[in-house]
């Protein structure tokens, strides 16, 4: 085993847009920061070839429930933002206020920091537009939505924001990772955190595989960002045995319809949409990339449809599921879809329908259920308080796992607000500490530099 003894003032493990925010922070105020991410850090091509290895690994970016949905993130640098679609939906703020949670103004603060705007109406392809307006025209409270996209850059016609934006025009945690490097912070790939080491009942370092050596690096704060799935499995590993348990996946289908005349398939997803909030249904366009399309027609057997792309328009429903099932500990999913969750799907299904009828479509036909918003493994309120810390002193968890109840929305922004937050409590607990008596800040750090391993760690990216 080698350790890596440095001064990091804190360890972030994971660089999604939990991880990447806190880091990001941190490191705007001083802090040295070392991230730890299980993924890559190479560039993204904008392929589906170069997005296989990211996101399409079975048993490990995608895990699939007994009822064979599959659950998919991205295991790279930036997590699942890299290939996420982009879509800024707003915090639900009086459901945290309800927990003791305030991010208001941190979710205005975040204005600052990403993009945040409906798309301009020249970058609405054929597709969005006919769900628009057809939605519309049935009375749908349907409105633009806003996207983590910089207009200027983005390019009409195009359906890359989930192989990873090769033009840089799509927001996604990288941004802050990237920010975070330039203000000093370190980061290592490759490297897959196991466990939080944890001495007095208070987390010191972590240990992590890297190059198939096991390592331990050590600081006086540590964050775990795993995400939805592997946040919990750490934390197992750390003595909190109850994580990982009652979550929500936010399922999601997609229904198609055939319209002649509607011309090229590819366009930005998710331009518009009805949130259905009292249904716990969210139904938007979607347009998604040739390739993906096939696999999700694959799955169904609908052969002659796999190979239709440019006239096809389809629509996503996503719902709020249920609280249910298990993470086991090799990070497979145990969760069984409820009959209220089955239902929610049918009747977003339905609406979809009727938008695809008046908007002129035939050959109408719904894929298979996949879902991508894995979270509630380790809820505020039950594992965390409500500085997101566990029972462990300097252990905090900053992801999607800590929303504390059912979700059915995009989740980035509630994360990125919920890290602004954090960094903001470190920042300030931090200065509490600085003004303590010397002798007394010297005591509490002993342990951990007596538990330092040598030698130094040299595999450094
Ligand atoms: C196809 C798709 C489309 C989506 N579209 C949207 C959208 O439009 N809008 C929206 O708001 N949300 C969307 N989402 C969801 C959104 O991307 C995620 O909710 C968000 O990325 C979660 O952030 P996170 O920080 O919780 O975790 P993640 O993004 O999952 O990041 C976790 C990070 O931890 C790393 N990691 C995991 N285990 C370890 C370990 N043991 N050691 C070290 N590192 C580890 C991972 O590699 C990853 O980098 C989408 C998701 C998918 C898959």
């Amino acid at each position: 085993m080698k350790g890596l003894k440095t001064d990091f003032d804190a360890i972030v493990v994971g660089s999604g847009p939990g991880g990447a925010t806190v880091a990001k922070d941190l490191t705007l105020k001083g802090k040295k920061v070392l991230i730890l991410e299980w993924g890559d850090n190479d560039p993204k091509k904008g392929t589906f070839f170069s997005t296989v290895p990211r996101a399409f690994i079975p048993g490990k970016s995608v895990v699939m429930t007994k009822q064979a949905l599959p659950v998919v993130r991205a295991i790279t640098t930036g997590g699942s933002s890299v290939i996420f679609c982009g879509t800024a939906f707003a915090p639900p703020i009086d459901m945290f206020k309800s927990y003791g949670v305030d991010i208001s103004v941190e979710a205005e603060e975040m204005k600052a920091d990403v993009p945040m705007a409906p798309l301009p109406d020249e970058l609405m392809n054929a597709g969005p537009r006919a769900f628009y307006e057809s939605a519309g025209d049935l009375g749908y409270d349907v409105h633009k939505l806003n996207k983590f996209i910089y207009p200027s850059k983005c390019k009409t016609k195009c359906q890359l924001c989930m192989y990873g934006c090769p033009y840089g025009a799509k927001w996604d945690a990288r941004h802050f990772v990237n920010q975070a490097l330039e203000n000093g912070a370190r980061i290592i790939t490759h490297a897959k955190v196991e466990r939080v080491l944890i001495e007095n009942k208070k987390a010191v370092g972590v240990e992590y595989k890297h190059n198939k050596e096991i390592y331990r690096a050590y600081a006086p704060k540590i964050i775990v960002a795993a995400g939805g799935i592997g946040s919990p499995l750490i934390l197992r590993q750390s003595g909190i045995r109850s994580a990982g348990y009652d979550f929500f996946f936010d399922p999601l289908v997609f229904v198609y319809g055939k319209i002649k005349g509607l011309g090229n398939g590819k366009a930005i997803p998710m331009s518009s949409g009805v949130h259905f909030e009292e249904d716990g249904i969210v139904m938007t366009d979607f347009n998604l990339p040739r390739m993906m399309k096939i696999g999700f027609d694959l799955e169904i057997l609908k052969l002659k449809q796999a190979f239709e792309y440019a006239d096809v328009l389809p629509i996503m429903i996503k719902v709020k599921d249920e609280l249910a099932g298990e993470v086991t500990n090799n990070g497979w999913v145990k969760k069984n879809l409820t009959k209220a969750d089955k239902q929610k799907l049918d009747k977003g299904s339905e609406h979809a329908k009727r938008i695809l009828i008046n908007a002129g479509a035939t050959d109408i036909y719904r894929s298979w259920k996949v879902a991508a918003h894995p979270g509630g493994t380790v809820k505020i309120g039950e594992l965390l308080d409500t500085n997101l810390k566990t029972k462990f002193d300097n252990l905090y968890v900053c992801d999607c796992s800590v929303m504390p109840q059912e979700w059915g929305l995009p989740p980035t922004t509630s994360i990125i607000a919920l890290g602004k937050r954090l960094a903001k409590h470190l920042l300030a607990a931090d200065q509490v500490t600085q003004k303590k008596d010397p002798a007394v800040v010297a005591a509490e750090q002993t342990p951990i530099e007596e538990s330092m391993e040598a030698p130094l760690a040299t595999a450094v990216n």
